[in-house]
């Protein structure tokens, strides 16, 4: 199946008689016949038992998710950030460190840089733009993985996914991708070395604005039989003493991440969520490709602006990462347009405040046109040398194209660049 299938059929095939819809399942738990079913139960990680960790209509969006982005597994939590959390928590303990690309978004750096830290896990940033041998010199002894943004939120910033790729493998280690911006239908990771692939779901995948969301997916390709992952090949006392590699093969990661993280930190989404974000996603071929379109054109409108000192939007061909969008994401760059303002912050605020269409407003890449100022809102925790490192300059606008005609989306634009000095 193509994309624009798996989106409406992966994941859920109704049986004779069945729901043509995906039902949703409220339910926190399941009822058995006897307590030796029960009993069994703890050793089949598929079978549903309780909601904090596996739920048959989130299931659904679980299988649509892997399907999609060509893995052989995924658990949906309930936010991108506990997504990006439990993927490193599931390599990562305290004494170890992992290597970052900075151009990731504001809220994972914090992640990274505070509270990973405060657990005794060290977040060792590299350029992601320096040659191959630059990042792999960051790689200590205790390095577990290698962690990029496909097209980073909001430098936009794309991301060479081989390079790192080959980092991450030449130290036996897994690469895992926040691929929110791209979604599987403009970049599937996997295809380019990736070993694990995370998302906020709260973004394009659903859509609209309606419910917070992530997931991770296993690629089922890395081997955690290396030496260097014991917590994967030796028995897991928590877990009646299973070996993760013997007894799930190359599902050994996705199944340890629910059987265990899932398990002990519940931050599993409902099932009415799941099925939200589901409607979500059966149309996201269709939209990913207007976004693409309008954000082309909003893109090239702002390059010719007098007003607007510098554009960043992979799409364009003066872009510094056009070259890599054409690589990684051939069919568009998603709706999500950069851009400075002359004029610095001043200015960028009074352009904001004279929008009339394009809300104010912390989301992004929202079915409907959204603006933000990453400087004083998503980013303002970072130091100003953290600003510049993650690619964002005070005066950046993070403008996210929404689906409006876009004859209404560049009226506002026009009409608020107007008002500026
Ligand atoms: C929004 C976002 C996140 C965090 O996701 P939440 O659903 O808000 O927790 C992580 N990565 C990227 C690239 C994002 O845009």
């Amino acid at each position: 199946m193509r994309d624009e299938t798996k989106c409406l059929h992966s994941g859920y095939t109704p049986k004779d008689g069945e729901p043509r819809v995906m039902p949703i399942v409220q339910s926190t738990t399941y009822v058995f016949d006897t307590t030796e079913r029960i009993g069994d139960l703890f050793n089949l990680p598929n079978a549903h038992m309780y909601s904090r960790f596996s739920n048959p209509t989130v299931e659904c969006v679980e299988k649509k998710l892997a399907d999609l982005e060509g893995g052989v597994g995924a658990m949906c939590t309930s936010s991108g950030q506990a997504a990006t959390l439990l993927s490193i928590l599931n390599i990562c303990s305290s004494g170890d460190s992992f290597v970052s690309t900075s151009t990731i978004y504001g809220g994972t750096v914090n992640l990274f840089s505070v509270t990973l830290k405060r657990l005794g896990i060290e977040c060792i940033f590299v350029n992601a733009d320096d040659d191959e041998e630059t990042i792999s010199a960051a790689v200590k002894e205790n390095t577990r993985l290698v962690f990029g943004e496909t097209l980073a939120n909001p430098a936009l910033a794309v991301l060479d996914i081989e390079k790192l790729a080959r980092v991450a493998h030449k130290h036996d280690i897994p690469l895992i991708i926040d691929n929110t911006f791209a979604t599987p239908v403009l970049c599937k990771p996997i295809e380019f070395g990736a070993d694990i692939v995370v998302h906020s779901t709260s973004k394009y995948l659903d859509g609209h604005a309606l419910q917070n969301g992530g997931v991770i997916i296993d690629s089922g390709k890395f081997d955690w039989t290396n030496g260097k992952f014991p917590e994967f090949t030796v028995p897991d006392e928590s877990y009646h003493g299973i070996v993760y590699t013997e007894t799930f093969g190359n599902m050994a990661y996705i199944i340890k991440a629910r059987m265990q993280l899932m398990r002990d930190f519940g931050c599993y989404p409902a099932a009415h969520s799941a099925f939200l974000l589901n409607l979500g996603i059966e149309t996201l071929p269709i939209r990913m490709k207007q976004y693409c379109e309008n954000g082309m054109i909003v893109a090239k409108y702002l390059n010719d602006h007098p007003k607007i000192e510098s554009v960043s939007y992979a799409g364009l061909e003066t872009d510094k990462y056009h070259e890599l969008a054409r690589k990684y994401l051939p069919n568009g760059a998603c709706g999500v347009v950069s851009f400075v303002i002359k004029g610095g912050k001043d200015s960028a605020i009074k352009f904001m405040n004279s929008l009339k269409l394009a809300s104010k407003e912390v989301h992004v890449a929202d079915i409907k046109t959204c603006v933000l100022h990453p400087a004083s809102a998503t980013h303002r925790q970072l130091t100003d040398e953290q600003l510049i490192a993650a690619g964002v300059n005070p005066g950046l606008i993070r403008f996210s194209v929404g689906l409006e005609n876009i004859e209404d989306i560049l009226e506002d634009i026009s009409n608020a660049l107007d008002c500026v000095e």
